[in-house]
């Protein structure tokens, strides 16, 4: 056996194994095993790169690097689903479907409704080929590559009958066992628990390098085939095949022949959801029928052939024991309920949000209260009532802080705002361990590797004052700190010295003024150019900036109005920090006028750098093809999608070589 014969085997006998593992749930060799032969072929393939082969099973392992995640159209539409909370919600729907069609009755499929991040991922030939976010259900971001490490996403398809092109859509999950295993190590290395299933599987969509993604347990449930014209004659006959061709359609649904099959499925499900390893918000009905879905058709939201039945949000009763305050960076005060603990939807809960005083004085809280608590969509559960039956004569009533609980200033309370604050902004430490957090985060000065801990130590250890400190910190000061590495002490300063690049308008942001989020930044950076113009601004001024109000304009002045700031700013500027606008010259005019599509990956640039030089010359980048474009860039791994895209409105494609050739 050749080498290229020995990587071809590899990779179809992996291809099974994890057709078996991830499909059929029956693996028929160790892990460890398997483990083997994947490192031989990751092996080879580094040895042979000519062999590459984007839908092998080593690009699992990720490795991937996604700066700019594509927007992409999706060629159908991902619809939203229409919502019902009781069963008349669901016979008045039957009715309007059966009149629609004309006829007395119909059959359904009662799918679980999973709750996770929805996926559209089209194959080619049995092979993967795109995988798109949602969006706004018209376009949404291409990511592919991440998608690729999910082990239950088969990257190459089984059987004899697979269609040379359709689309299948799912919902990314993070199963409850390993979010439980990811929060304890974060926990474990001291960094905050991630909030809850959902939100963890989206933004695990969205992580740039491939390898983190690769690193998390993500599992992808299908439920929807769709194609250019009906490839089966029923839902239920589609689910089938696709756990036929190696899809993860959960086991789960039923075909229910009417409505009274499809309560008996909701009223088991609304017990037993808590059995599952994953979360469930509900449950999808939908017409059977293909020839039916297609004669429904679609709302402009929604399909007319389905419905959602959502699951009341979980409650259970526990005690409160106390509240304590939270100091956020801008010092505002938030109060939070500690419970006895309580399992919840599959989760411990400890602490609920109480939001303001209004909120607890409107649910009128006693301390001890048998509260019921919800998990609605939000992060951190609620409590919706107070069993006040319950209630001991004897209980006191909460009474909020009057004091901040980090440094006892006495706290303080506009007239119209909801929120009490700390006024003590330069002296307490939650607020400025906050701010430097704030200062440093990706969207703002993007410095790698400070966590809070550190941050904490460092003012503790006076070693920076404020986030403009940052800048003469040296190697030195960081090793002796707990648990720092030499390592990662220097690049914690090359990663500070190297903020000194980031534009203006993220400057703006990262002083965290309040109010002034990433939009306004860019506003205010875009009309006054530098820090000096803003400093002198007054509200009158700040107000004529578009969508610059009142209360972001009062909040600029005053911020200006104090001089620990001033100090503050001159360190950062005798940093090099960028606290003017630079608004760079353009090197040609040679590109004017022409609107440019980039796709794929590239030899002489990295796909930034071209998008650069484009404008650099006068030319204009935009992210999808439609009939205003002037050149379509193609690079390596262009989706399909773009190559048919463009032929189709005539818009040449032309190479890198080809694109330099115009500027030469
Ligand atoms: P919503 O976001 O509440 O409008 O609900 C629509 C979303 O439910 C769809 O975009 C899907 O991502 C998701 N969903 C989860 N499970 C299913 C399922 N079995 N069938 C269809 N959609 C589902
Ligand atoms: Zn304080």
């Amino acid at each position: 056996m050749n080498i290229e014969q020995e990587i071809a085997a590899l990779r179809k006998e992996l291809h099974e194994h994890n057709y078996r593992y991830y499909a059929q749930d029956a693996p028929i060799i160790s892990d460890q095993l398997f483990d083997e032969k994947l490192a031989r072929l990751k092996d080879l393939e580094t040895q042979h790169p000519n062999f590459y082969d984007p839908n092998s099973p080593t690009q699992r392992v990720g490795g991937a690097i996604t700066k700019n995640f594509d927007t992409v159209v999706h060629e159908q539409r991902m619809y939203s689903l229409d919502n019902s909370y009781n069963r008349q919600d669901l016979l008045d729907w039957e009715a309007r479907v059966c009149k629609n069609l004309g006829i007395e009755q119909v059959d359904y499929t009662c799918e679980l409704k999973y709750d996770g991040a929805s996926i559209s991922i089209t194959y080619i030939n049995g092979k993967l080929s795109q995988a798109i976010t949602r969006g706004d259900g018209a376009q949404g971001d291409d990511v592919t590559q991440n998608v690729k490490t999910i082990r239950t996403v088969p990257l190459q398809l089984t059987g004899s009958t697979i269609p040379e092109k359709f689309t299948i859509r799912g919902e990314i999950m993070l199963p409850i066992a390993g979010f439980q295993e990811m929060n304890k190590l974060r926990v474990a290395a001291g960094e905050e628990p991630y909030m809850n299933p959902r939100n963890t599987a989206s933004g695990s969509l969205k992580l740039q390098d491939s390898t983190a993604v690769a690193a998390r347990p993500l599992a992808c449930y299908l439920y929807q085939i769709v194609a250019a014209r009906p490839l089966f004659t029923s839902q239920l006959e589609s689910l089938e095949a696709a756990a036929r061709w190696g899809f993860h359609v959960p086991k789960h649904f039923v075909h229910a022949p009417n409505m009274d099959a499809v309560f008996r499925f909701l009223d088991y499900w609304e017990q037993q959801r808590s059995t599952l390893p994953y979360e469930i918000d509900g449950v999808v009905i939908k017409v059977n029928q293909m020839a039916y879905q297609e004669q429904l058709g679609y709302t402009a939201k929604s399909p007319r052939w389905a419905i959602a039945y959502k699951f009341k949000a979980e409650a259970v009763e526990t005690i409160l024991e106390d509240v304590t305050y939270q100091v956020g960076r801008t010092g505002a005060i938030t109060p939070v309920a500690q419970l006895q603990a309580v399992l919840l939807g599959g989760t411990v809960v400890k602490r609920a949000s109480l939001h303001n005083a209004d909120f607890i004085q409107t649910l009128d809280l006693h301390y001890n209260d048998t509260v019921l608590v919800e998990k609605g969509g939000e992060i951190i559960p609620k409590i919706t009532a107070i069993k006040h039956d319950k209630r001991s004569v004897m209980a006191k009533a909460i009474v909020f802080a009057s004091l901040c609980p980090e440094c006892a200033t006495p706290l303080k309370r506009k007239p119209d705002e909801a929120d009490h604050y700390c006024p003590n902004t330069q002296g307490c430490l939650p607020q400025r361990v906050g701010r430097v957090a704030h200062f440093i985060s990706r969207k703002a000065m993007d410095i790698d590797g400070l966590g809070a801990e550190t941050i904490h130590l460092l003012i503790q250890h006076n070693l920076i004052d404020s986030y403009a400190d940052l800048y003469t910190l040296k190697e030195e000061d960081l090793i002796p700190l707990d648990r720092l590495a030499e390592k990662s002490a220097q690049n914690i300063v090359q990663a500070i010295a190297a903020s000194v690049t980031v534009p203006f308008a993220r400057v703006l942001y990262a002083l965290g003024i309040r109010y002034v989020g990433q939009t306004v930044a860019k506003k205010l950076a875009n009309h006054f150019g530098s820090i000096d113009a803003l400093m002198f601004a007054t509200v009158e001024d700040l107000v004529q900036v578009d969508e610059i109000g009142e209360r972001i304009a009062q909040s600029v002045v005053d911020y200006f109005g104090i001089a620990a700031h001033h100090n503050q700013l001159s360190k950062l500027r005798e940093a090099g920090v960028q606290l003017k606008q630079v608004v760079a010259a353009l090197d040609s005019t040679l590109l004017e006028g022409m609107r440019f599509v980039v796709s794929g990956v590239f030899a002489l640039y990295s796909r930034d750098q071209l998008k650069h030089v484009i404008e650099q010359n006068g030319g204009k980048v935009a992210a999808s093809i439609s009939k205003n474009t002037t050149y379509l860039i193609a690079g390596d791994k262009m989706g399909p999608a773009k190559r048919t895209k463009a032929t189709s409105l005539g818009i040449p494609i032309i190479t890198e070589q080809e694109f330099n050739a115009m500027l030469a």
